[in-house]
């Protein structure tokens, strides 16, 4: 685990799986149409139950690329599920960047609005929607950090990394990128 403090918040790097975590919001990797998936979304909509699906269905109808809605959390541990649409990788001439870092910072703003002092995020985009780690990792990262910065709260937020090889490209690139706060 790797841990730093930033404007009196942490930022966390984990390995693990995120319907585990005891945090109060999770995010899961949603589809702009907001119909359970493979991947991270079919194990939150597995392990939460069908509360979330039917929640989901009742308010929303899809969700844009880069934004996020919120739902509770069904049988997770947590108590919120916010559901972020990151966008599908093509050659990264097509805005993903600017797409991915407002997927995070969406997410954040919601975490915020619900008054959550933690929240933990699955590597957005980079299973099936394809986001090469390495960029994904540093938009992730960078994103969380301004935000931080910015705000000073919420006051834990952490990455679950499901992957070995995730977990550590996001180690290396956090220690980079903590020489220059
Ligand atoms: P996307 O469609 O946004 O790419 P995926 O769910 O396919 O979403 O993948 C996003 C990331 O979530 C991948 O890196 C994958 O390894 C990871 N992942 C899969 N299951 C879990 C889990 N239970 N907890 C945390 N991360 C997970």
């Amino acid at each position: 685990m790797m841990r730093i403090e930033i404007n009196n918040s942490f930022l966390e790097i984990t390995q693990g799986d995120i319907t585990e975590q005891e945090v109060e919001a999770i995010v899961n990797a949603a589809n702009e149409r907001l119909i359970p998936g493979g991947g991270v979304d079919g194990a939150i909509h597995r392990k939460g139950g069908p509360a979330i699906l039917e929640e989901l269905r009742e308010k929303y109808t899809h969700c844009p690329t880069g934004e996020a809605v919120v739902t509770g959390a069904g049988n997770l541990k947590a108590k919120y599920v916010i559901h972020a649409v990151g966008p599908i990788y093509k050659d990264g001439k097509r805005g993903e960047a600017e797409l991915l870092s407002r997927a995070y910072r969406s997410a954040l703003e919601r975490a915020v609005e619900l008054g959550v002092k933690s929240i933990a995020f699955p590597a957005l985009s980079t299973g099936a929607y394809g986001y090469p780690i390495k960029e994904a990792s540093e938009i992730a990262l960078k994103t969380i950090l301004d935000f931080l910065k910015e705000k000073g709260k919420p006051e834990l937020v952490r990455m679950v990394l499901f992957l070995e090889e995730h977990y550590n490209t996001f180690v290396k690139v956090l220690e980079e990128l903590k020489s220059n706060l």
